[in-house]
């Protein structure tokens, strides 16, 4: 059994469960109940249901209370929105000139630029910001976040004191878990505004993503003093829980990571844990051609401040939710067993950064164990077996969270994401899994990435999993 979890959430939208009465589960978003009528989003289009077949609907938002851990908590992915200067349309002719027919026109940005240079009038400046924030607005869409980036620092370049431009461009760094960038902007922003509300809020999550939770708390209540905000006193709560635990451990520093523990681990085994993840950090790093840009959080635990911190479910052996948490007690040195664990709560951070946290669960699980070194053959028997009965695994319904599962059907979500990612590897090598991570990254569909890659429709794939499986063990 998988000693792990890294929940993975869209971005846009909250996932939301709707369990019918014959005991099946639809995952879904935006899910409207009334006419009796059930209607929901999925991706193939908006669907309805009659809601005497529906027994509940779980919202995502409302279990996150008591589950601290969902991939919406996640550092590099709290459930904040953008700041409304993200979204903030500028109401400008060279704004709409800028993007026209689905691309930029970036012979217009330079002209533009050139006459800003040329005679920097308050109205030539003006002109640069809106065409510039038009274009950033336009990579957003398409998921090309680094090059809303570059158009967002050529604005702040013309309009080095806008804070609009300043809290936008911080929130993109934000959303790459580019955290120190992101200080630097929010500075500058707070120099030229002290009493954001905004400023405070993103820097609370740029120093969580620091894993500084004792300046995020303070940058918190600050934002909450200045004004109200629920996605704000959600961050803070969970920020408490974790600085006031926190305040008495001892740390270690390398240079990927920054390490945690309590006073019952032994500093032996923690010195231990950061040799080996620093070691396998290489690893990973080269073989998904990826190099996160922060320094990671990992934080070792008791068992029971384990659950008590996490409050994850019994079957989770240890987290990834942004830092790695895992539990150690009674171990005083490195075993294969923890070097496997770190492995794996490793290769979600690097996935989940690579993918700006867009990355589906199963597929997540799937390149974790097999990162740690896990293979299908005990498994293949009963996969195979499962696949002639028309009873495999699908795809479409384990791409969020994975929280709500018992025990046994987690096990086999686990089973079915390895052998898939285990068959498309050997097939067809473990760059095509970095390809499909790229793609998915740049806001594909999982299911689209996978065909463009591999060709492969979700179906096809279980297919081709059920051949590798039949070729590679029996
Ligand atoms: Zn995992």
């Amino acid at each position: 059994m998988a000693v792990c979890l890294a929940a993975a959430l869209p971005q846009t939208a909250l996932a939301d469960t709707i369990y019918l009465k014959n005991g099946r589960k639809i995952a879904a978003t935006h899910v409207v109940q009334e006419n009796g009528q059930v209607s929901y989003e999925t991706s193939a289009g908006r669907l309805s249901l009659p809601s005497s077949i529906v027994d509940r609907v779980v919202h995502e938002v409302e279990s996150l209370d008591s589950q601290a851990g969902t991939a919406a908590d996640k550092a590099a992915n709290l459930p904040i929105a953008p700041p409304n200067a993200l979204a903030r349309v500028p109401n400008d002719d060279a704004a709409r000139a800028a993007v026209r027919d689905g691309s930029v026109d970036l012979t217009l940005l330079t002209k533009l630029e050139s006459e800003a240079d040329a005679n920097p009038t308050p109205t030539a400046v003006a002109r640069v910001v809106a065409a510039e924030t038009a274009a950033a607005q336009f990579g957003i869409s398409v998921g090309d976040f680094e090059q809303a980036a570059a158009h967002y620092n050529v604005g702040l370049r013309y309009a080095p004191d806008d804070v609009g431009l300043l809290l936008a461009a911080a929130y993109l760094r934000l959303r790459r878990s580019e955290y120190s960038a992101a200080v630097d902007l929010l500075d500058r922003a707070r120099r030229i505004d002290p009493d954001s509300p905004e400023v405070a809020k993103l820097a609370g999550w740029a120093y969580y993503g620091l894993n500084r939770a004792g300046d995020a708390v303070s940058e918190w209540k600050r934002s909450l003093a200045l004004k109200p905000d629920a996605e704000v006193q959600h961050a803070l709560e969970k920020a408490e829980r974790d600085s006031q635990e926190e305040s008495t451990y001892r740390e270690g520093e390398t240079t990927h990571f920054r390490l945690r523990y309590n006073g019952g681990a032994a500093p032996e085994l923690a010195r231990e844990v950061l040799r080996t993840l620093e070691t396998e950090f290489e690893e990973i790093s080269s073989t998904l051609n990826y190099v996160p840009p922060e320094p990671i959080g990992v934080i070792l635990y008791t068992n029971q401040t384990f659950v008590d911190i996490t409050r994850a479910p019994s079957w989770v052996g240890a987290l990834n939710d942004g830092r790695i948490r895992v539990p150690v007690e009674g171990l005083t040195t490195m075993t294969n067993e923890l070097a496997r664990v770190l492995k794996h709560e490793l290769t979600h951070s690097f996935v989940g950064q690579k993918t700006n946290e867009r990355c589906p669960v199963w597929l997540q699980e799937g390149i974790a164990q097999y990162m740690e070194g896990k293979r299908s053959r005990i498994s293949a028997g009963a996969l195979l077996s499962a696949y002639e009965r028309h009873m495999e695994f699908s795809l479409g319904s384990y791409e969020t969270s994975w929280l709500n599962l018992s025990r046994d059907t987690a096990s086999n979500a686990y089973a079915w994401s390895l052998a898939v990612v285990e068959a498309i590897v050997n097939v067809d090598g473990i760059v095509s899994i970095e390809r499909i991570l790229d793609r998915i990254a740049a806001q594909s569909a999982t299911e689209d990435a996978i065909h463009a890659v591999l060709h492969d429709s979700y179906a096809d794939l279980m297919q081709s999993t059920a051949q590798y499986l039949r070729k590679a063990y029996f």
